[in-house]
């Protein structure tokens, strides 16, 4: 347990700063080749950028409406009935939120009581845990484990108890790259519906699958839409993380919920990108396709560097991430040493994948590297990297 924070709320105690935040610092700070924060390292598509611009010089910068332009609503909207075969109202069952991030926070401030338990897979990315705790409400994880990152059945029927208030479920999954199984998500579904649960949906990488995979939306299962909350942002999709543009779709009843704790967060944001990431959504197949591929390349790119290297590499479908094991290199298999002294060793900067669990000890070995980076920054990482051995 990490020192006790002064003033912090004791809801918060134990969070301290965000990996992301810690390591993309030390990155700069040593000059390193940065594969922890998953951002990518080139721009998105030249028509959004210049859709933001024209935005901006068209003076469109003043306080959007507070669920969002309608030319985004509605682009959500198409996108999820183009992708996914289901409609949602713009008006009353879209909301755009600031990224993700912000959607994932109010959908748990918005929802959960003191007391609730919040059923979640880990690793879990680093904001739900806190946020559960700022609703008040308890963390209940089931682990998913290399080298498969499987859900299983068992445990997560354990998990759920009385108190059960929500399902969360990130797929395609942050940190593993798991793209689950239709088999898996309809688990989920089952569960939900036998306990009357909502899920809420985190499907930021929904667009960044490989390998011919098919994403599948929770929410299009039988029986789901009407207790599905989908969030998803456009950061992963047009490389404009540093925008924060997300959204959420689901009922008209869980929406308006979630419209009443975001208004108080940052009641409106980023008016300019709003039309720009609507534009966006209406991209063709073709940029969709080409996205997938491109990523997909860096990803193979990446993956036998590592091998080479001598990490355990475990396989991923989907997302910036893979993850290793790190014990062939350093048998104490502490991940967060590893990568706090990474960058001094060799000058490439890792996730502990730690970070991400709340039982620590399964995850202590484990460490993400990113490659949604250009081909010769992945070379040049991997070259660094072969040092260690
Ligand atoms: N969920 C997951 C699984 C993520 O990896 C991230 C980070 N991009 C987010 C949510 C946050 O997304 P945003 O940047 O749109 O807030
Ligand atoms: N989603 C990215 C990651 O997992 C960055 C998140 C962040 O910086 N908050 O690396």
């Amino acid at each position: 347990m990490s020192a006790r924070v002064p003033h912090l709320t004791a809801k918060l105690q134990g969070f301290g700063t965000t990996i992301f935040a810690e390591m993309s610092a030390l990155a700069v700070a040593t000059g390193s080749v940065n594969l922890g924060q998953g951002f990518p390292d080139s721009d998105g598509p030249r028509e959004v950028l210049d859709a933001a611009i024209d935005a901006i010089n068209g003076g469109l910068n003043q306080y959007p409406p507070g669920p969002g332009m309608p030319v985004l609503r509605q682009a959500i909207s198409a996108h999820q009935q183009r992708f996914y075969g289901i409609e949602y109202d713009p008006d009353s069952e879209v909301l755009v939120t600031a990224g993700a991030t912000e959607a994932l926070a109010g959908t748990l401030l918005a929802l959960l009581d003191t007391g609730d338990e919040v059923v979640v897979l880990e690793p879990m990315f680093d904001s739900y845990a806190p946020c559960i705790a700022m609703a008040g409400a308890v963390a209940k994880p089931v682990t998913i484990r290399p080298p498969h990152y499987a859900i299983d059945p068992v445990e997560l029927r354990r998990a759920i108890t009385p108190k059960t208030k929500l399902i969360l479920f990130n797929s395609p999954h942050n940190p593993t790259g798991r793209v689950f199984t239709r088999e898996e998500v309809q688990l989920v579904a089952d569960l939900a519906i036998e306990h009357d649960l909502l899920v809420v949906t985190d499907e930021v990488y929904e667009h960044l699958v490989f390998d011919g995979l098919e994403h599948i939306a929770l929410s299009s299962l039988p029986g789901m839409r009407e207790r599905t909350v989908v969030i998803s942002s456009g950061g992963k999709t047009f490389n404009t993380t540093g925008w924060k543009i997300g959204w959420v779709c689901g009922p008209a009843e869980v929406v308006a919920a979630i419209r009443t704790a975001k208004q108080f967060l940052t009641y409106v944001n980023g008016g300019p990108f709003q039309p720009a990431i609507a534009l966006g959504l209406g991209l063709p197949d073709s940029f969709y396709d080409h996205l997938a591929a491109d990523l997909q390349a860096k990803r193979d790119r990446l993956m036998p560097g590592l091998l080479e290297a001598g990490f355990t590499v475990f396989p991923t479908q989907s997302t910036y991430f893979v993850t290793v094991d790190i014990r062939p290199l350093q048998p104490d298999g502490d991940g967060m040493a590893f990568c706090r002294a990474l960058p001094h060793r060799v000058g490439v900067v890792a996730i502990p994948t730690e970070v991400m669990y709340v039982n620590k000890h399964e995850g202590r070995h484990l460490v993400r590297f990113a490659f949604c980076k250009q081909l010769s920054v992945l070379d040049d990482a991997v070259e660094r990297l072969q040092q260690l051995g």
